[in-house]
């Protein structure tokens, strides 16, 4: 009998080696992110918009031994993408791995939604995340090779209540996700995306701070708990790696179930 084992190892899972990009890097998910894959090898460039300390980050990942540059820039302008990938290509030369996690949310009822924060909310994470892919993949195109993974989120699948252009933007990027991964399968292109469930971050703290709002969640995650950044980073490093060379254009939740009550 032949081994099959033969054509496969747990080395699959290592990042050595490879330059990985990770946007809004500097904190939360996107942070546990850029550690995890530090972790499994990978080189990091991490963009920045405000201009928070960073000294956090930049240790986490060298004391995995890896090197990390970061470059601070608005993505909701297009002028922001284009400083990353110039300032990317003179300090690495290369993109092996493109996470787009940056993202922002604007809460408030829908009559009252308005138009500034329906564009902003659009721009930074629908807008961003298709110029992030378009250029990314231009060049992995030529390397012969790459992984893209978009951050989606439980408002890819439903509606939500007080954020309707994030609805619509995370809608948008699982769209995005099945376009690219179609057109680029046969480049070698993996493009995937993480829709995480309730994690807690900075992003979440004003509904953990709402007592009501709160258990309203928690009664309905299955695992009966929100998620820490490090629930998702077997997650990641998975799509970033070879293990995952015939996933293309999933979505996969990381949700403690929420999905699927
Ligand atoms: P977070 O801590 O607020 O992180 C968001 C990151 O995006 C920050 O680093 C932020 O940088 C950056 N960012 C925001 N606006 C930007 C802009 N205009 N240009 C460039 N960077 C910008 O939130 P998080 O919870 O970790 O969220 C990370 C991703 O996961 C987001 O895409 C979010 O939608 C998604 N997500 C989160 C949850 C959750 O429960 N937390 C659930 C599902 C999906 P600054 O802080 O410097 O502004």
């Amino acid at each position: 009998m032949e081994n099959i084992l033969k054509n496969f190892s747990m080395d699959f899972f290592r990042l050595d080696g490879k330059v990985a990009v990770v946007t809004g890097g500097n904190s939360g998910i996107g942070q546990g992110f850029a550690a995890a894959l530090a972790k499994a090898g990978a080189d990091l460039f991490i963009t920045t918009h405000s201009n928070r300390n960073n000294d956090g980050t930049k240790q986490l990942i060298e004391e995995e031994g890896r090197k990390v540059v970061f470059c601070q820039a608005d993505l909701d302008k297009r002028e922001g993408i284009t400083k990353v990938f110039d300032t990317l290509m003179r300090e690495y030369g290369r993109i092996d791995i493109l996470v787009n996690n940056a993202g922002t949310i604007k809460r408030a009822p829908i009559l009252e939604y308005k138009d500034e924060d329906w564009v902003n909310v659009i721009d930074t994470n629908l807008h961003s995340v298709y110029y992030m892919c378009h250029e990314a993949s231009k060049i992995m195109v030529k390397q012969g090779g790459g992984k893209i993974i978009n951050i989606a989120s439980m408002l890819s699948f439903q509606g939500g209540k007080f954020v309707p252009s994030y609805t619509a933007a995370k809608h948008g990027v699982v769209g995005i996700t099945r376009a690219f991964a179609n057109e680029l399968a046969c480049e070698n292109i993996q493009v995937n995306a993480i829709a995480p469930g309730y994690v807690a971050t900075a992003n979440t703290a004003p509904i953990r701070e709402n007592k009501e709002r709160n258990n309203e969640i928690l009664s309905r995650i299955p695992a009966g708990k929100w998620a820490e950044p490090y629930d998702l980073m077997g997650g990641v490093i998975f799509l970033a790696s070879r293990a995952s060379d015939y996933i293309n254009g999933h979505v996969m939740a990381i949700d403690g179930g929420w999905l699927v009550r």
